[in-house]
């Protein structure tokens, strides 16, 4: 089982990428959708809201009235925490009990909006991220999805950077042309690159790199700085330090905090993706980022 990060601004194209994956045979895990369902009617997250915020939050048919719930929880950090206090960790419950769900050999597509605000990207195997100008993202919301432009400019402002997008991503997919373009990019992806690193991530195995693909590495200093995140994220309290020992090769480093820690480490990686290479060596899983991950004991 691998799990993918897909995001992108609003407006970029990440409906369009979620459908191709779906009929690719995605197990597609839906954030917004997760974030409506917990607090739809009946629920206990609704009832938690009314009871912190009043039953002034809700619609006369009972549903929670969303601007009336902002009005009220954005106004001050204080009623912000309390509002994320009750809704993250029921969408974190929710979301874990779909992965736990998942079959072993499950592509989970997780559809993020705000992936890059979150800092989440360390914590997948592979970040997809579609990516669209902010002009052409402004002109589709705006003609295609009834956007007010003033609203559709705002939201847009209020999200990361496409710098701060790029810094994270694995894969980039540009939504300049045509949706057909971008469904058979996102299929070319699906084939070429997400079913191997998922069959090699459950047999354990080093990827073979394809050329064409590790040429389309969207970092231009390389993927060294995000693998270092992505070593950190798996190795946690196991690891004293996580350094890049050569960005050309991509080869890095994780010093293990003792003995112990090293042997530990071989489970995480493998399951994150990096699979045994010999002694004190693990390699990627994914035929488009090659990259050697030794271990050390500091
Ligand atoms: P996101 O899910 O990333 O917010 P959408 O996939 O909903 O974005 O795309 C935003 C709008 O732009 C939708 O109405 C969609 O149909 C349209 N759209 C997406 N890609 C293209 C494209 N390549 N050309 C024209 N319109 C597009």
């Amino acid at each position: 089982m691998i799990r993918l990060g897909l995001t992108g601004g609003i407006g970029a194209g990440k409906s369009t990428v979620a459908k191709t994956f779906v009929e690719r045979g995605a197990y597609i895990i839906d954030a917004d959708k997760i974030a409506r369902e917990v607090v739809e009617p009946g629920s206990e997250g609704l009832a938690a809201l009314v009871e912190a915020f009043g039953d002034d939050i809700l619609a006369a048919d009972g549903a929670l009235d969303r601007p009336a719930l902002a009005a009220k929880a954005f106004v001050d950090d204080d009623s912000r925490q309390k509002l994320n206090g009750i809704t993250h960790p029921l969408i974190g419950a929710r979301t874990q009990a779909l992965l736990d769900a998942a079959p072993t050999d499950a592509i989970v597509v997780q559809d993020i909006p705000l992936l890059v605000e979150n800092h989440t990207a360390p914590f997948f195997h592979l970040v997809v991220i579609v990516y669209a100008d902010a002009e052409v993202r402004l002109h589709r919301l705006t003609t295609m999805r009834g956007v007010g432009e003033a609203d559709a400019r705002a939201r847009i402002a209020a999200q990361a950077t496409d710098d701060q997008r790029r810094a994270v991503a694995d894969v980039w997919l540009d939504n300049s042309g045509a949706p057909e373009d971008l469904a058979a990019a996102a299929a070319r992806i699906w084939d070429e690159r997400l079913l191997p690193l998922e069959a090699n991530v459950r047999a354990r195995r080093v990827a073979t790199p394809v050329p064409e693909l590790v040429a389309a590495e969207p970092n231009p200093e390389g993927p060294s700085a995000r693998l270092v995140n992505r070593l950190w994220a798996l190795a946690g309290e196991l690891a004293t330090a996580v350094d890049v020992v050569d960005a050309k090769s991509v080869t890095l480093q994780i010093t293990a905090r003792d003995a112990e820690a090293a042997a530990g480490l071989g489970d995480r990686l493998a399951d994150g993706g990096f699979a045994d290479a010999g002694p004190d060596a693990y390699g990627s899983c994914d035929p488009g980022r090659p990259a050697t991950v030794r271990v050390t004991v500091g």
